[in-house]
């Protein structure tokens, strides 16, 4: 059980922190430990309490509340996604998120969320596609070039055994970033000027754009018998990425199906088009891939759990470093029912 610090001073975790943590373990090292502790939690997946996020949608965005809990610790993620914020010199998405001890409700860390939801996207796609992707599978085309995309690439490389990438984004500037990026990684990287270039030889396609619209980022006959497809820019109410074709031909994966068929590319499907969840996958309760020609679906959106996983292998990973300061933000008076009194000495 882990227990508020006397003070009751909330580790908080900024951005300048998480970056360094994140360069002191090795982003590798860092993606396969959150990976490591998405599969346990999705191995325990009765332990969590589980809804579909509280999303409040405006005309250009949403805004989003992620909660879950285990039972010993809480947590709960906000989340925005505007895509029109990058023209703005602002980011598509950030984030922020916060674990509570369950016996007292006290937290036990704030943590900065935009680097870290971006670890996590990634170290789920590729868990899922560790399961699911083609044995052997060595080329990934990746559609979307913008915040998120090194990290999968990264990710696909540290958890797959990806060794060639193939980029490509309606925005060449997007594309020309992410390939210097990746440069002087262990990664070849192709830059590409179509989606049907970029699939070219690819046995995996993570789909990762921004578009609040039921876009049709891959048409049907862009996706060959085999493929893995990785979706992850589909995530919410009228915003998808795949022709609807794709979805028939192909075993579709979730995570939490009363989200996903609210928010992911399912959202153009009957209401009980079958569905595998992820969960059961891990443990060994569902096939995953069944055949060489499958086309297997991995139809993300981002689960509480998954944030859950993330802080808590921060909590763990701050331990004994630096890279956090505490923070004031619980009153603590000496006497707990005094706290008028603590407020009035403080004149
Ligand atoms: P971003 O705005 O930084 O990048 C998106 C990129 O997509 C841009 O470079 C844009 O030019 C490109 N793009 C738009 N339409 C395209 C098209 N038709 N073909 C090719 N490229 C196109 O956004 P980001 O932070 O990288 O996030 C990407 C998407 O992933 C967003 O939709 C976001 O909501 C989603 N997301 C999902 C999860 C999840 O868990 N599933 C987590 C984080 C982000």
């Amino acid at each position: 059980m882990l227990t508020p610090s006397k003070k009751a001073l909330v580790p908080f975790v900024s951005v300048e922190n998480m970056m360094k943590l994140v360069h002191a373990n090795g982003l590798d090292n860092m993606l396969i430990r959150i990976a490591d502790a998405i599969e346990q939690d999705f191995l325990r997946w009765d332990a969590f309490d589980k809804t579909p996020r509280v999303a409040s949608h405006s005309d250009v965005g949403v805004i989003e509340l992620m909660p879950t809990s285990d039972g010993e610790l809480y947590g709960f993620k906000y989340v925005n996604g505007h895509p029109k914020n990058t023209a703005e010199g602002l980011q598509t998405v950030t984030a922020f998120g916060l674990l509570a001890d369950v016996n007292s409700g006290y937290p036990v860390l704030l943590s900065e969320m935009t680097l870290l939801t971006a670890l996590r996207t990634a170290a789920m796609s590729a868990l899922a596609a560790k399961h699911l992707a083609p044995k052997g599978a060595t080329t990934m085309a990746m559609i979307g070039n913008g915040a998120q995309s090194e990290f999968q690439c990264r990710a696909f490389a540290a958890i797959c055994g990806i060794t060639h990438v193939r980029l490509f984004d309606t925005d060449p500037a997007a594309t020309t970033k992410c390939a210097a990026n990746l440069a002087g990684t262990n990664l070849h990287v192709t830059t590409c000027t179509t989606a049907e270039d970029a699939v070219t030889g690819a046995q995996i396609i993570t789909t990762c754009t921004a578009d609040k619209q039921n876009a049709t980022v891959l048409t049907d006959n862009l996706v060959g018998a085999g493929v893995h497809i990785n979706a992850i820019g589909g995530d919410c109410p009228g915003k998808t990425e795949l022709h609807a074709d794709i979805l028939h031909r192909a075993s579709i994966f979730v995570e939490y199906p009363p989200q996903t068929r609210v928010e992911g590319e399912i959202q153009a499907l009957a209401d009980d088009h079958p569905v595998i969840e992820l969960h059961n996958v891990f443990a060994g309760k569902t096939t995953g891939r069944a055949s060489d020609k499958q086309i297997t679906l991995f139809d993300s959106v981002g689960f509480a759990i998954e944030d859950f996983s993330a802080l808590r292998t921060i909590l763990t990973a701050i331990k004994g470093t630096d890279f956090f300061i505490n923070l004031d933000m619980l009153a603590d008076p000496d006497d707990p029912r005094d706290l008028y009194g603590m407020l009035n000495r403080a004149k």
